[in-house]
């Protein structure tokens, strides 16, 4: 079992097994095409905030409220973040999480290719190779026995020091 890195964007769907996709990024949707593997080519998933439930819960414990769900406006329904809601995806689609073996080879990667902000989330989880990337990284599906949450700017200053 090996520890992985990943920045696991906010709009991706929740960190999962079965959400374990990886795309070609910087690529425009030409040529093949396939069902997104996400939302099953709905163009929307479950809202992750209420749980498709549209409303949440707020209050002191015996005298909860329900609040309409802010993420979804109580649609219970949020755009697919995998597809953007078009219900394809490049058929370049792959299994497994494009992550990386050390931070610092995540780092490299990400500031080389996509724009991450301190903010962004990443996870750190351990798993099993599955493939190889678009970018020549490690495809990996998590085994969720370990994971671990920080934030790109955390860990980009962990490394500074
Ligand atoms: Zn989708
Ligand atoms: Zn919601």
């Amino acid at each position: 079992m090996t520890t992985y890195w990943r920045v696991h964007w906010k709009h991706s769907p929740p960190f999962g097994r079965e959400n374990a996709w990886s795309y070609a990024y910087n690529e425009e949707y030409e040529g093949d095409t396939v069902n997104c593997p996400t939302c099953k080519s709905e163009g929307e998933v479950d809202c992750p905030a209420c749980g498709g439930d549209g409303a949440i819960w707020v209050g002191p414990r015996g005298d909860k409220r329900p609040l309409v769900c802010p993420t979804c406006g109580g649609r219970r329904k949020v755009q697919c973040g995998t597809c953007e809601g078009r219900g394809i995806v490049s058929d370049r689609v792959r299994r497994g999480y494009s992550a990386f073996t050390t931070p610092r080879s995540l780092v490299r990667y990400i500031d080389a290719t996509l724009n991450a902000k301190a903010d962004d989330p990443v996870v750190v989880f351990s798993g099993s190779q599955i493939g190889i990337g678009h970018d020549g990284e490690p495809l990996v599906m998590p085994d969720m026995v370990n994971v671990r949450w920080t934030s790109y700017g955390a860990l980009k200053l962990s490394l500074a020091r």
